[in-house]
This record gives C-alpha cells, structure tokens and sequence, in this order.
C-alpha cells in the first residue's frame, strides 16, 4: 500500500504541526462517551471537545491553533448513520475524523481553505481536477451567503465550475440543536473523473464529500435564534478512512487496511461447510453482513473500551442491540453460529491491533471487551433461538386471519415474554417491519406503553421506599398500592 492508514494520519498530523505556516499543536482524541450534559448521543466529531471554547465559556487555549485526530460515532441524535452502514461503502458508525482548529480569530476562511487546498494537492498527491468545492448559498434574508469563501477557492486557482452553492442541509453545520454553528465550504472527490458537478452531495457512492471546513460565527439557542458569537473560529473534519480509499485508488472504505484484515478475519470463521466466499465473491447480502460486522466491531471496540457497558437504557442500550443484531446477522447471512463461535468477540483482537497504532490505550482493554461482548453474544443467540420461531409463528398466523396489524400491545407481549415466557429482542422485531412490508407495526402505540410501564415502575420504586418507613402501607394487598399511592398527594408529586 503506498498510503497506509498510519501514514494518512501521521502525515496530517505533522502537515499542522511542522510543515504548515501555521504551527499547530497535536492534542489527542477525547473519549467517545460525552460528559452527561453534553446534549449529543456519542461524540460525533472532533469539535465535541472544543465546545466550551467556541462559546467562550471557558478560555483554555485562547489564540492556540490545533489539529488532532478524533474517534466520532454516529448512531443517534441530529448525525445517525446507522441505516446506512453496511449498505454504503464510506458511512460507518465509528470513524476517525482528521481536523484542524482555529481558535479566537488565530486565523480564518483563507488560512483554511489555503491549508486544506495545499495539504490535499501537494503533500497527499490528490489530482485538481478529482475535486469539487462547496460554499454556502445562504438562507432567505436570515444568513447571508458565503461569497467570501467562493473568492478564496476562485484565488487559488480553482475553476469556478468546480465551487458550487448549495443551502443549509448541506453547507451549514451544526453540532446538534444547539450550540456553536457556521457556514462551511466541503471538498468533495470525484471518482469516477467526469466531472459531473451535478453528482455532488447526491448520495452518489463514486462522488464522495471528503473534508468539511467549518467557518464557527454562531450560537443556536434554545429557541431556535442565531447570535453571533462573541471570535470567530475554524474547525474542520475530513474522514480517515474515506482518504485512505481515495489515496489508494479505492471506491470503497472497505478496500483499505482498516478493514480488508476484519474481512479475512470473518472468512476464517465461516463454517466450510458452508462454502460462504470471500468478501469479493459474496453475493449481495453477505457483502453486507462483511461490512456491517467489520464495521459494527470497531465501533463496539472503541466504545466499550472507552468505559461504555451494554445495557438496557441510553447509549449503552444503543450498544447492546447493536451487538445482538450483528450477533443475528452474521448468524443468518454468514450462518455463523454464535452459541459456539462467538464471532464478534473473536474479531476484537485483530480490530485491537489495527487501532491500537492511534490508540494504544485499546490494548490493554482487549480482555475485557472480549468478555463483554463474548457474553452479549452467548446470551443473545440463546435468546434468539428460542424467540425466531415464536415470532415468525406470530406473525404468520396473523396473516392467515388476514390480519395485517401488530398493535402496540401485541410488541409488548412479544418483547416482554407474555408469550411462551419467551422475550423477543427489539431489533428483531423491528427487522420484520422490513421483511414484512404488507403488516404494519404500531411501533408509537408500544413507546407510549413502554413510558406507561417506565411510570409504573417508578411508582412501585416509591412504594417500595415507603413500605421501608410505613408499616400500614405494606399491610394493604398488592393490589391496593396504586389506588393508595394515586390518593396520597406528596408521594404523586414525587412521581411525576
Ligand atoms: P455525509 O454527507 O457523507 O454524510 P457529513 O456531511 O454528514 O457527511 P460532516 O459532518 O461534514 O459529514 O463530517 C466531516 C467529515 O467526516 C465528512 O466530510 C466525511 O469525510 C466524514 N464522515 C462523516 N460521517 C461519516 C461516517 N458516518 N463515516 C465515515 N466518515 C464520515
Ligand atoms: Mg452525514
Ligand atoms: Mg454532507
Ligand atoms: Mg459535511
């Protein structure tokens, strides 16, 4: 490989510290669990961290300029890609953002742009005429559009074909429904060496957004206004392993040395029975199940090796039904049984040692991962077994009544065992939304029965403190306790 994913990130990392005019200093990558106020699901790119700095709350490094290389997950909040992952080939839920900062006015749009244009074209060999450069059209007469940045990329040479307009969806960032914001220009990459400027921002596999720069003059607030913040600065994110593909010739992420090892890997532990191929010769599904496990691995590796646990609530219940559905599908497209394999478990190694190389911190976790996810994994596929044929019999007898409707209380039986004792897990009921398109699943009508229950428990959790401390309480039959609970007016309070 003549760019290895190592010597992409390094050579970015010196570009900014040493080689740049500008020097910049190398600050590592923050944790990918958020600090709890933090109003994102995971941190979904490399300004997580800088937050504070862009609104001035805090003055840490004033005038400093920065670059770092940053570990974001994106499977909740304003940037999910999880529908997407393993159906495209440059979305996943773990990647590692590459970005440098400026802070406080230390430089602005033309340092940037000036930057990221030499960077791309001279030090990583990237042909002009591959890229296109996006500005910020503006926004009715609330924003103004971005002209200035269009002049920059037009200075240095770029014809003005290739800088296209576009509005707020794609040319103004934000972080999530609140907080520091701006316009910002993109560097998309051609592949496919047309020069088709309609293909930009089309969702267009061949045609990929590669380096966002964002240009930080605003805060949302609560009510949706902008103000202007109080300096202005530049923090920009360009996606590893969407590079590395390009700087090797490679339409798909997947082709790289970040990934090409995992696919080996999950080959080697294909039953030959079998006969699953390799990734390059899979049909359709199993070239999606590679991708998704090879992606899904890493994701589980950085997470829980940054602390997370699974669990049943938050981001931790993210993890968990994330580990089960690729437990499912490897199992039912690679037919992977893991009851005796434990697949994902056995990938943590092989995932440790590609990402230990920026993060060697991942290898002392190794042991431990691998037991967490061992666990889910075992647990699940029991889970599932019995659970596949109860769910499958469900919905086919529905169909033979030509009954078409699987209401909000049938999920809760389902999901809560009031069948057979039998528990079936959420993704696999929400993956038969997709495989049963004619029966239509009343998924709102279980939230509000899921919060229902939620406001149960926690009535009976104050129930249970005041038995502790009221002895007539606990003498009243279990069926009287909500009716007594509901007439006492503190303790209501207390609940709601
Ligand atoms: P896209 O339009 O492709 O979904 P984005 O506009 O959501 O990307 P940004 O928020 O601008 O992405 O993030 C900066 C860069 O991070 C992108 O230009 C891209 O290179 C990379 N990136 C974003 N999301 C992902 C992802 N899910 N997987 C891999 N790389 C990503
Ligand atoms: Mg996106
Ligand atoms: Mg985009
Ligand atoms: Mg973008």
């Amino acid at each position: 490989l003549q760019w290895s994913s190592s010597r992409v990130r390094q050579t970015f990392i010196d570009y900014f510290t040493r080689h740049s005019q500008i020097p910049h200093i190398n600050i590592p990558s923050s944790s990918v669990i958020p600090p709890k106020d933090a109003g994102t699901y995971f941190v979904n790119s490399g300004m997580n961290q800088f937050k504070s700095i862009f609104l001035s709350h805090q003055d840490k490094v004033s005038k400093q300029c920065v670059v770092n290389y940053q570990k974001c997950i994106r499977v909740g909040g304003k940037h999910n890609d999880l529908s997407d992952v393993g159906h495209d080939t440059y979305h996943h839920t773990f990647f590692e953002m590459l970005g440098n900062w400026s802070f406080n006015n230390s430089y602005f749009k033309r340092e940037a742009c000036t930057m990221a244009y030499d960077l791309l074209t001279r030090i990583y060999g990237i042909e002009k005429n591959r890229l296109f450069f996006t500005y910020f059209n503006g926004e009715n007469n609330l924003i103004q559009p971005d002209y200035e940045t269009k002049q920059i990329w037009m200075d240095l040479g770029i014809d003005s074909n290739r800088i296209l307009p576009f509005g707020m969806k794609e040319n103004f960032w934000e972080m999530s429904e609140v907080g520091p914001c701006g316009p910002c220009t993109e560097i998309h990459y051609d592949h496919t060496s047309q020069g088709d400027p309609l293909q930009v921002n089309r969702d267009n596999p061949r045609v990929v957004e590669l380096w966002n720069l964002v240009f930080m003059q605003y805060e949302r607030r609560q009510d949706k206004s902008l103000i202007p913040l109080h300096n202005c600065h530049v923090d920009t994110g360009m996606g590893l392993e969407r590079l590395v593909a390009v700087l090797n010739s490679f339409e798909s992420n997947y082709d790289t040395d970040l990934f090409t090892p995992l696919f080996d890997t999950i080959h080697s532990y294909c039953h030959p029975s079998c006969s699953i191929p390799v990734y390059s010769q899979a049909n359709k599904n199993q070239q999606y199940a590679y991708r998704l496990l090879a992606d899904h691995v890493r994701m589980f590796t950085i997470a829980i090796g940054d602390g997370l646990i699974p669990e049943k609530k938050g981001i931790g219940g993210l993890l968990k039904k994330m580990i089960e559905r690729a437990t499912r599908i490897a199992y039912e497209y690679l037919h992977i049984d893991e009851e005796n394999v434990a697949i994902i478990s056995k990938l943590i190694p092989i995932t440790t040692q590609i990402l230990s190389q920026a993060y060697p911190d991942l290898n002392e976790k190794l042991n431990r991962t691998m037991e967490i996810i061992k666990y889910c994994e075992v647990n699940y596929m029991k889970k599932y077994k019995l659970a596949k044929p109860l769910l499958e019999k469900f919905i086919q007898d529905k169909i033979l009544k030509s009954d078409y409707f699987i209401s909000g209380d049938d999920i809760y039986r389902l999901y809560a065992g009031k069948i057979n004792h039998v528990n079936v897990p959420l993704e696999m009921i929400e993956d038969y939304t997709r495989l049963f398109p004619v029966v239509k699943f009343d998924w709102s009508n279980f939230e509000e029965l899921m919060r229902e229950e939620t406001r149960k428990s926690k009535i009976f959790s104050v129930y249970n403190k005041t038995i502790k401390t009221n002895e007539n309480v606990s003498q009243h039959p279990t069926d009287k306790i909500l009716d007594l609970i509901k007439q006492c007016s503190s303790l209501k309070q207390t609940i709601d």
